[in-house]
């Protein structure tokens, strides 16, 4: 099978389960965002290609791992070769960090405001990221919101003075203040995430109530004035309710503004928990459009260093999977 279509059916089911030698060298947790929680998951990759597969008991997709990271894929009866990666912090390749685990919004499709989740330290983050720093490419820092937007920020541009000096790429993705670009900038942070979430305003308001949303895209506009365009990326949500052609213009606005999207497939939870699964079609038409708009504003998401764009695992990514 195709990779992108492989790809496009696995994060329709999101899921695999496991047979042979154990994989607890491979696994990964979420602790933030709409996949937080959990029991672990692993990184299936083949050539450039990387998915990322939660572990589930019943999933319908079998991941047989034959030791040392082997694994053949079974998936509606057809088997696949890969291998499983090492996860650096969350994920492969990259110090993903969340420096707190807690959240005072309360997004529908988020499961962080119901973690008792702990707020880390900068000492401990940044020892963290030192052991692992000879195995990755790229530094990620994210967090939950546990008092305020301000706070957050402080810790976050306080990790960032402790490990820039290491020569890794730091991308940032925290809720923003007015101010937050420019200080991330100042202090040499690479790229950023700042969240867009919803394809349309509707959307927002519902699914995100309290927060700001012109407020992200003056940010997204400031920010790619100082990061420059192929640094700068935002989520947004597949499945919420949006159409195709609402996501389509969700998209195109980004994209002239030089933002790329990442077009994150719905993981059913929180209040959406009843929300069906995006299917593999749409996935894949989506990406096609995707693909089409970055290339006529001249975006090119190959150039990302720092989180998703740098990963994949979570979405298909134009120039990555097609
Ligand atoms: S694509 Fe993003 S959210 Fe998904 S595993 Fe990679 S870094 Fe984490």
């Amino acid at each position: 099978m195709e990779w992108v279509k492989l790809k496009a059916h696995l994060l329709e089911n999101g899921s695999a389960r496991v047979e042979g030698a154990p994989i607890d060298a491979y696994l990964g947790q979420s602790t933030a965002g709409p996949g937080a929680g959990g029991s672990g998951s692993a990184f299936f990759t083949r050539g450039e290609g990387r998915v990322r597969l939660s572990i589930q008991e019943d999933s319908p997709i079998v991941l047989l791992h034959r030791g040392e990271g082997v694994v053949t894929l079974a998936v509606d009866g057809e088997t696949v070769e890969g291998t499983l990666e090492k996860v650096g912090l969350h994920c492969p390749r990259q110090a993903y960090v969340t420096i707190n685990e807690r959240c005072i919004h309360r997004c529908k499709y988020c499961m962080v405001p119901f973690q008792q989740g702990r707020m880390k330290t900068v000492e401990e983050l940044e020892a963290h990221i030192r052991a692992i720093q000879n195995r990755i490419d790229a530094i990620a820092i994210t967090s939950g919101v546990a008092a305020n937007e301000g706070e957050e920020e402080k810790v976050t541009l306080s990790l960032v003075r402790r490990i820039r000096h290491l020569g890794i790429p730091i991308g940032v993705s925290i809720y923003p203040r007015e101010e937050t670009p420019g200080l991330l900038h100042v202090e040499g942070v690479e790229e950023v995430k700042f969240n867009l979430e919803t394809a349309t305003d509707h959307l927002f308001t519902r699914m995100c109530p309290g927060l700001d949303r012109d407020l992200i895209w003056r940010i997204l506009d400031r920010s790619v004035t100082l990061f420059g365009e192929n640094h700068v990326f935002s989520n947004v949500i597949i499945g919420l309710g949006e159409t195709d052609s609402e996501m389509e213009t969700c998209i195109e606005d980004l994209a002239d503004r030089g933002v790329i999207p990442v077009l994150r497939p719905l993981q059913p939870a929180a209040a959406v928990a009843h929300y069906p699964r995006v299917s593999a079609g749409r996935l894949l038409s989506l990406c096609e459009r995707e693909e089409a708009i970055l290339k006529t504003a001249g975006l090119e998401p190959l150039e990302a260093r720092t989180m998703c764009l740098a990963c994949t695992g979570c979405d298909l990514t134009p120039g990555r999977d097609t």
